[in-house]
């Protein structure tokens, strides 16, 4: 496949890209360094605006039919209600929507399967020159190295991009100062499906989702310390 665009990274940008470019009749060559996807749910909300720019893909249709739509959160202390976040009318066609990541992704990859692209997985960007007309690329997998010369390359490598540290581009932004892990836990008792609960103690912030409704209570919890 010469002169196809470079992908570098099948997470949710780098799966967008090329499925908008596959939608626009270019095909691109996708790759991810991670043999597999992640099965974790990590991103467990779907804005609105990510719903619309995704409506001509189809893929809004499918996660609007796997997932919850939230409206509001409620926010508890010492284990009282505190305070409610109505976010129902943040936009006029699409709502909040609570998916896990990997099911996301999958709904991506599946559109852009169906459009003849399919990323090569267990492929690594090793290194890359770029100069006037495009890209230099080294890409390494198991068995392999092979040099790829693409007219552009894209970078969604996620936030420890080799290609960002590459030239010198800062990630921009803030940062909370404590960990915040996150679990993904199955419960006997479900969660209140529609309605994601945040419990605020002293030491400790914990956010509760229902992930899906054929398990009745998978949750994810967010905990700073
Ligand atoms: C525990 C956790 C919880 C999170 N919770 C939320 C949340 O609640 N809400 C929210 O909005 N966001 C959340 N996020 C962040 C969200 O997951 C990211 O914003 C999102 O994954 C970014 O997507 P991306 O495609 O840009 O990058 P990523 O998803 O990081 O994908 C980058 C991909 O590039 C691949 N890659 C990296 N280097 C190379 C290389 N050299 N060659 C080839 N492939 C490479 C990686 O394997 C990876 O698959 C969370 C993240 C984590 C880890």
């Amino acid at each position: 496949m010469e002169q196809a665009p470079l992908i570098v990274g099948a997470g949710p940008t780098g799966l967008s890209a090329a499925l908008f470019l596959a939608g626009g009749g270019v095909q691109s060559r996708i790759i991810d360094k991670a043999p597999a996807p992640s099965i974790n749910s990590r991103a467990q909300v779907i804005n609105p605006r990510s719903l619309e720019l995704l409506q001509q893909t189809g893929v809004t249709d499918a996660i609007l039919h796997e997932a919850r739509p939230i409206h509001r959160v409620v926010f508890y202390q010492d284990w009282r209600p505190l305070t409610e976040l109505e976010f129902g009318h943040a936009h006029p066609d699409f709502p909040m929507a609570v998916l896990p990541q990997a099911r996301t992704e999958a709904l991506l990859a599946d559109a852009l399967a169906v459009l003849g692209v399919v990323p090569e997985r267990g492929t690594a960007l090793g290194s890359f020159e770029q100069d006037s007309d495009g890209v230099d690329a080294v890409l390494i997998s198991a068995d392999r190295s092979e040099s790829f010369r693409a007219p552009i390359m894209f970078a969604a490598d996620g936030a420890h991009s080799k290609v960002r540290e590459a030239l010198g581009i800062t990630l921009e932004g803030s940062s909370f100062p404590e960990d915040w892990p996150l679990y993904d836990i199955e419960l006997d008792d479900p969660l209140v499906p529609r309605v994601p609960m945040s419990a605020l103690w002293r030491a400790a912030w914990c956010s509760c989702f229902a992930l899906s409704p054929a398990s009745g209570g998978c949750l994810a919890i967010s905990q700073s310390h």
